[in-house]
């Protein structure tokens, strides 16, 4: 089969590797219709991570069940299924309390807790930017589709991670009805998070970043877009909320936030937002921060550790909530919501191409160049 292969940083080709197969009579096998670029995989990418080469990316995916193990009960072969970026079991002491983003059996590592297709320190599970794919614990894993599938195929890809992420945000920071929130990113994730606080009935939706086409995407939804490198966004948010600060604030960025001019700082987001938020107010954090970053712009940052306003936040009676998003906690009733034409998160999407010219929009999507909001990469659709 055909998979987007990571040969270092910045360098992924399309290659010929060994068919995915079904490996454990619980494994399901998929053939993937479409896998998206996550920012996720950008750290990945980047270079700033341990994922080793010769792997490949891919965990926000889509297919069609070509294969089911002998131990799979309720999965068929045809059916077309949205796999949750997380692999969980389903049966430990995490997933059994619903932190199927924290699974103790799927990930081999003692240590550590969860796992991922194609991510580093997730486990050894290879990725969805490929033509088959195999999923663990099918039965568990796979979220079945119904007759709509084929034409709400992009809006039902924002199910296996980044609509369940952004609305994790707003569930860790608290929002509801007539809340004002404030999002630090515009990237898929954030605009996730500024949609799913609309669909909860915040009051109130502010969205910072400073790439024009992200903010007209939060604009289009009805958020209020402040541009970081025209304004101070903490200023900007006191002003929007009668100098009291937002009820709640979502961290869509992670640890290589910047400021406008490209310098970066760990600490930079989850700092305004705690002066951008109210006393007593949530904060809830989904960008992702590691506990060692090499590749970090001091010792400080290297080891993971970030130059947090604890005192502020403290002093403020504030909440934060952080981590992987348990995707199967939201999965199924955001489904329903866009089986019933309530949500239509593939309003982000820029663009929909073949599995050939992943390393172009890898390229793009990297730079945050103009107009490369989501990419879609679909292993059937014709080159050229
Ligand atoms: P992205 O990189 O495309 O978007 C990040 C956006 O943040 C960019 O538009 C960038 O301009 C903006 N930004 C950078 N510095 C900023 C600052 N100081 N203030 C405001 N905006 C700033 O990525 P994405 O796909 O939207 O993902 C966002 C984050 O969410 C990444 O860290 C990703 O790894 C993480 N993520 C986490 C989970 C989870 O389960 N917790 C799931 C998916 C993605
Ligand atoms: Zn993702």
């Amino acid at each position: 089969m055909k998979a987007l292969v990571y040969e270092g940083p910045r360098q992924v080709s399309v290659k010929e590797v060994p068919d995915a197969r079904i490996e454990r009579p619980t494994d399901v096998l998929v053939r993937i219709t479409t896998t998206n670029i996550c920012g996720s995989d950008l750290h990945m990418y980047e270079g700033r991570t341990d994922f080793e080469t010769g792997r490949w990316f891919g965990h926000e995916n889509l297919g069609e069940v070509v294969e089911v193990g002998p131990g799979v009960d309720k999965v068929k072969v045809g059916e077309r299924v949205v796999l949750p970026f997380n692999i969980s079991c389903g049966f430990c002491k995490n997933c059994e309390r619903g932190f199927t983003n924290y699974c103790l059996t799927t990930q081999p590592d003692p240590q550590l807790a969860g796992a991922a297709y194609g991510f580093a320190d997730m486990g050894p599970y290879q990725g969805g930017q490929a033509e088959l794919l195999r999923v663990p614990y099918g039965d568990h894993n796979c979220l079945r589709l119904g007759e709509d599938a084929a034409e709400r195929e992009n809006d039902y890809v924002m199910v296996a991670d980044i609509f369940p992420t952004g609305y994790h945000a707003t569930e860790l920071a608290g929002v509801v009805p007539g809340d004002s929130v404030v999002i630090y990113g515009a990237g898929p994730v954030g605009l996730m998070a500024a949609y799913s606080a609309t669909i909860k009935g915040a009051g109130k939706v502010m969205v910072v970043d400073r790439h024009p086409d992200r903010l007209r995407l939060a604009e289009s939804i009805g958020a209020i877009a402040i541009d970081d490198s025209k304004t101070d966004p903490v200023q900007a948010v006191l002003e929007e909320t009668m100098g009291l600060g937002a009820d709640r604030g979502c961290e869509c960025v992670g640890y290589q936030a910047h400021d406008p001019q490209g310098s970066e700082d760990p600490s930079m987001t989850l700092n305004n937002l705690v002066k951008s938020v109210r006393f007593t107010g949530g904060i809830g954090s989904v960008g992702v921060y590691v506990p060692q970053d090499p590749g970090g712009r001091d010792e400080l940052a290297q080891q993971g550790q970030v130059a947090f306003d604890y005192g502020l936040h403290w002093f403020k009676g504030q909440t934060l909530g952080s981590g992987q998003c348990p995707v199967k906690k939201y999965n199924r009733r955001l489904r329903d919501l866009i089986a019933a034409g309530k949500a239509t998160p593939s309003f982000i999407v820029s663009h929909e191409l073949p599995l050939e010219q992943g390393p172009d929009a890898y390229a793009h999507f990297d730079a945050r160049d103009d107009g490369w909001t989501k990419v879609l990469l679909k292993p059937g659709l014709a080159t050229g």
